[in-house]
This record gives structure tokens, sequence and C-alpha cells, in this order.
């Protein structure tokens, strides 16, 4: 498109309307991502043949434009726990269509509802609420209500985190690979290790720190389940140095671990607790983090203060509808209990695995939040293997594995954020026994067949090479 095309008023030529955007063929819109959005995923996607052309989802499967079914165990990275298109939330979209979806010149009507809703169902004194869009803004909102609640400036957070990648989310998220092109991030953040209660008392001492972060389960950094007893204790020590307890549920909240929020296993009541990703009924994006009236008076409390913390999209009604139908669904359906049953035969006919097969080093999680890590490659293997083969068995193998399900198998999973060896299992909550035992057949066959990294590095490259010779 010519610069004059794009500043004439009247609308150009080349501009796509909805239908046409929809009839684009892969080739299509492999070309528009390379040219118009993040060219270097575009090809990583291409090159672990991620790129498919899917055209239905609904409930836990997804369909291909050549008709063929796919299972999601991947799950949107916790955002589908109703899974794709729940028709309840389509119906609460449909029921507010006539509705102002955004007009700050009122009170919205559902921001309230939602907000009451949300004070019921979270534990401990939670109670008001801020509406937000994605898990960073939330993030960033408890980072930034724990400052001006406290007067302190200090946060502390784990290492191996995740909460997010703008600035102040970024500067408590405890990957190194993320964070340098951006430094200097925010200051007086310290990262502790997860799990470590010693470590944490020590970073409390000082008595400077607004808030711990902490995840109930690390999500990204490998599907890690803390201690027992680390929560409660974190929990109580951070009120003993007068530092807000954060809990980041944006993964782990509305049902995945088997409870409501995660960190009802151990009744830990947060002082801030963050939702996103399943909040909007993988459907709308919107995000939340809900505190204590004390904690928000502090803070925010009378007019003057009033404007301090504000998103134009937070509250809107589209998004409080959808959260409503979520919560709504979650209960109607079962969905916390379907998740602590589902998990706890998913992680026994998983652990048996492990049991058979070396590769596998570990199966952990709870609930429906499971994650698979492998072994790394022995100094034998790294020798003997080279080039391509050896870089991805090395750093890759849990993405390699994830290529085998999806492009064998129809399984839909992928590797976690910040340890790329370990892939994740978060279906919908939904999901089925039989599904689950399709999954783990398919595990089965996959250890059964690459014994060892070389062969499983080998073929992963073969399935490079392929979708680099199969053009379309
Ligand atoms: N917090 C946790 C625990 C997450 O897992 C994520 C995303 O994976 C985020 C925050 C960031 O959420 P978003 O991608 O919506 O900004």
């Amino acid at each position: 498109m010519t610069r004059e095309s794009k500043t004439a008023t009247n609308k150009p030529a080349e501009l796509l309307d909805l239908q046409e955007a929809l009839s684009l063929d892969r080739a299509q819109v492999k070309d528009f991502h390379k040219r118009y959005l993040n060219a270097g995923l575009a090809t990583m996607m291409e090159l672990l043949n991620f790129d498919k052309m899917f055209v239905r989802a609904e409930g836990v499967s997804v369909w291909d434009n050549q008709g063929r079914e796919y299972l999601d165990f991947l799950g949107g990275y916790g955002a589908l726990n109703l899974g794709h298109n729940h028709p309840k939330v389509f119906a609460a979209l449909q029921q507010v269509q006539a509705l102002p979806n955004i007009l700050q010149a009122s009170l919205g009507v559902l921001a309230g509802a939602l907000a009451h809703n949300l004070a019921r169902i979270t534990p401990g004194k939670l109670q008001r609420s801020f509406f937000c869009n994605s898990g960073a803004e939330a993030v960033e909102g408890a980072i930034k209500l724990a400052r001006a609640a406290t007067n302190r400036t200090g946060i502390i957070h784990c290492q191996g985190s995740f909460h997010g990648k703008t600035m102040g989310a970024l500067s408590v998220t405890g990957r190194e690979k993320y964070r340098k092109p951006f430094a200097p991030l925010l200051p007086d953040c310290q990262a502790v290790p997860f799990g470590d209660l010693d470590a944490l008392e020590k970073a409390l001492q000082p008595r400077q720190a607004a808030a711990f972060i902490v995840e109930p389960i690390q999500g990204e950094g490998g599907i890690n389940v803390p201690p027992p007893g680390y929560l409660k204790k974190a929990r109580e020590l951070c009120k003993r140095y007068g530092t807000l307890f954060i809990a980041d549920e944006v993964q782990t909240g509305l049902g995945r671990t088997g409870y409501m929020f995660a960190c009802e296993a151990e009744n830990v009541e947060p002082d801030i607790i963050c939702l996103a990703k399943s909040l909007g009924g993988g459907v709308v994006p919107a995000g939340a983090y809900i505190t204590t009236d004390e904690i928000w008076k502090k803070a925010y409390g009378g007019m003057e203060k009033a404007l301090l913390h504000t998103s134009t999209f937070g509250g809107n009604t589209v998004a409080c509808a959808a959260a409503l139908a979520t919560i709504q669904v979650i209960y109607e359906e079962n969905l916390v209990e379907q998740a602590r049953e589902k998990g706890a035969y998913f992680l026994t006919r998983l652990k048996e695995l492990q049991e058979r097969f070396p590769l596998l080093k570990e199966v952990r999680g709870r609930g429906l939040m499971i994650g698979l890590e492998f072994n790394q490659p022995g100094s034998l293997a790294s020798k003997v293997t080279f080039g391509l083969a050896g870089k991805l068995a090395e750093e890759y193998t849990g993405s390699l594995v994830a290529g085998e399900l999806l492009n064998n198998y129809g399984i839909i999973t992928a590797y976690t954020l910040n340890n790329p060896n370990v892939i994740r299992l978060e279906p919908p909550l939904c999901v089925t026994r039989d599904q689950i035992d399709r999954v783990v057949a398919a595990l089965e066959d996959i250890l059964q067949r690459h014994r060892s990294f070389m062969s499983m590095a080998t073929s992963g490259v073969k399935t490079i090479l392929k979708s680099l010779t199969q053009r379309e």
C-alpha cells in the first residue's frame, strides 16, 4: 500500500473487509504475519509445523481446514477453563448487545454486579475490585496498590516467576531473557527462590517491601508446586513484617487447580489477588485485582484519589457480562470438582508413564495444571548430537514432544515460557476421561518410539525439514 493511498480520505481499494479476511488462505495468513506482525514468531511456528489453519472450535476440540479434529490440551495457557466458545458466554454477550458498552459518564451496572460476585467467591476479606483487560495489567495495578497503601517501594518476587511483560510486571518476572533488553526495570525489586521461606524472611526483615507477589503454583516457570505449607507460612511472614501478600492467580484461578483459587489449598487469604485469563470466559479480555476494603482505602480512598489508577476499557459491559456468565458456568458445571477429579486421574496415569520411561523426568501439578519435565541429554548425547539436533535436544525437548503430539496425534500442547523443557497440560476443565486417555496413549507411543533424546531431536529436525519443504 502506498503512503498516498494510506492518507487518502476515501477508503483505499486494498483494504480487506471482514468477509475477505475470513477467506484468506493459509499462505496469505502467513505472509501477512511475516510482513505486518511478528515475523520471527511466524517463522518459529512454521518450523515446528505449528501453523495450521484452524477454522472451528468447541469445548476441548478445534478443527483445521482439512476437517481434522484436534484436542486442545494447552487451553489458552489457562484462559480456556470453560473450553472454546462456551454457548452461555456468547448468550450473555447477546443479552447485553443493546446496552452501552463503554460510557464513562455513568457507573457500569454489570461492573458492580461482577465486583459483588467476586467479593463473594474470593477468600477472606477480599472485597474491592479493580477491572482491567489482562494479567499483566492486573499485576501492574496490584504493584501500584501495594506501594500506595504501604508507602513502601520494595517488591519481593520469586525466581522463575512469570507475572507478565509490561514494565512493572516484567520487573517481578524471574526470567533474565525477557528482562535484559529492557533494563533498567523498576527499582527495589528483589527475587527469592520459590519455596524458600528463610530467603523470604530475610528479604522481608528490613521492612521495606510493599508486597510479596507469588503464583500459588508457578505456571510459566514449569508448573512448579511449592512445598506443602509454603504459602501459608509465607502469608504469615508477610503479615509479621507489614508486607502485602499478592497471590497472582491469573493462571491458577477460577477452578484450574481443583480449587476455585489455588491459594485455598492452604486456606491462605491474600491481601490482593490477581485474575485474568479465564475471567472473560475464553472469549473477551478481562482482568481484575481484588483487595480488602482497608487496603483499598489506604491507597485510593476518597474523591481526591479516585482517579489515581484507571483503565478505559476496564469494567466494560461486554467483559463484565462474559465474566458473570463464566462464574455461573463454573458453578453450574461443577468445573472445580471436575478439575480436581480429572486432574487426579490424569496425574496418576502420567506418573505410571514416568516410572516406565526415563526420558520423562518428572510429572507434577495439581488439578488440571500439569507439567511434564523431560531429562536433559547426558554428556555423551551432547557430544554425538550436533548442529540443529543437538541444540533442539538441549533446550527444546518439550517443544519437540509438543510438535509430535500436534502433528502425529492431533493434540495441542506447548512448553512453558520460562522452562522450555517442560510441557504443560492445561485442557478445558470439562475434558473427559476418554480425551485424557487419548493423550496418555499418545505420550506412551512417543516415549516408546523415542527412548533417547537423540532420536527425539532427530525426529524434530525431520519435522522441521518436512515443514520447510512442504510449502503450499
Ligand atoms: N500472571 C501469570 C501467573 C501468568 O501466567 C500470566 C500469563 O501467562 C500473566 C500474569 C500475564 O498475563 P497476560 O498475558 O494476560 O498479560
